[in-house]
């Protein structure tokens, strides 16, 4: 139905329907995915993110990882307080942080798009549920938009740190969830793609370098720097501001980016972060532990 962004856009306008619409018709059509099924599966998923962007707040002793834990309550507690950046975003912080510390216990998280990414899009949804009073409908059509950004990334680039770096991942699930609060906040698909891709230049070149090859550090605090770069991205389409390569040249930026990297910075753990003198005493205690 769509190979690209600028399809995608074409449809919204001839067929006069919104991204979420086009997904169901995709589904249907191509898929034999009738829409109560999507929209079914749908709900499904969002239990999931709701549940994980908020455990590691209310439970961190239950979800500590090898080298990561706690910092999601301590987040949530600091939001209460007179912060620089305010409550809206230090909570969102907060649910990244919190999905990011279930997937490193090993509980369960949607991978949107992926395990290491997985706090970015619940943290973007769930504080925009609280800011604007949004219902489940709202928070379902929000989500597929952000499922039609993700997969146009994938069939045009990726979204694996392995293949691309940690902007294809981090910076995946923050255009996905540039477009999402754009469509949240009544935005139109064409803003929606923008604020995607002024996400996704946001980190461009951004490499993947987990401390001992876990998804923990730095990934956590990327996932909580994704969400904010994914709200000021939504804020700037909204407000106006046009991203000056269009969507798709971006992604296909990102993915020659990612191309261009050394395999040490592509979840090797053989550079960056991963390489300096405090994460290797990190990794050689972890493996001496285990
Ligand atoms: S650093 Fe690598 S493993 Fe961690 S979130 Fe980024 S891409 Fe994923």
């Amino acid at each position: 139905m769509y190979r690209n962004g600028l399809e995608l856009l074409k449809l919204t306008e001839e067929l006069n329907c919104t991204i979420a619409e086009i997904l169901y018709k995709k589904e249907d059509e191509y898929c034999d995915k009738p829409q109560k099924m999507v929209h079914n599966n749908t709900k499904e998923i969002l239990k999931v993110m709701r549940n994980s962007s908020q455990a590691a707040i209310d439970h961190p002793e239950e979800y500590m990882g090898h080298i990561i834990g706690g910092d999601a309550k301590k987040m949530n507690d600091y939001s209460k307080t007179k912060t620089y950046s305010g409550s809206f975003i230090t909570k969102a912080m907060a649910r990244a942080f919190s999905s990011s510390e279930v997937n490193a216990s090993m509980g369960k998280i949607c991978a949107a798009p992926t395990a290491g990414s997985c706090g970015i899009l619940p943290a973007a949804l769930f504080t925009a549920e609280e800011q604007l009073g949004l219902d489940e409908e709202s928070l379902i059509n929000g989500l597929l938009t952000s499922a039609v950004i993700g997969e146009i990334i994938t069939m045009n680039a990726t979204v694996s740190g392995a293949e691309g770096g940690c902007q294809a991942e981090c910076g995946s699930a923050a255009a996905m969830a540039a477009g999402m609060l754009v469509i949240l906040k009544d935005g139109t698909p064409e803003q929606a793609l923008n604020a995607s891709a002024i996400a996704l230049k946001n980190i461009m070149g951004l490499v993947c370098d987990p401390i001992a090859g876990l998804v923990e550090a730095p990934c956590a605090k990327r996932n909580a720097s994704g969400v904010v770069n994914a709200m000021i991205s939504a804020d700037m389409s909204l407000a106006g501001v046009k991203s000056i390569i269009p969507f798709d040249e971006v992604v296909d930026a990102m993915f020659k980016v990612g191309k261009a990297l050394p395999i040490t910075l592509k979840e090797t753990a053989l550079g960056g972060i991963a390489k300096s003198k405090t994460a290797q005493v990190i990794q050689n205690e972890i493996y001496k532990r285990d």
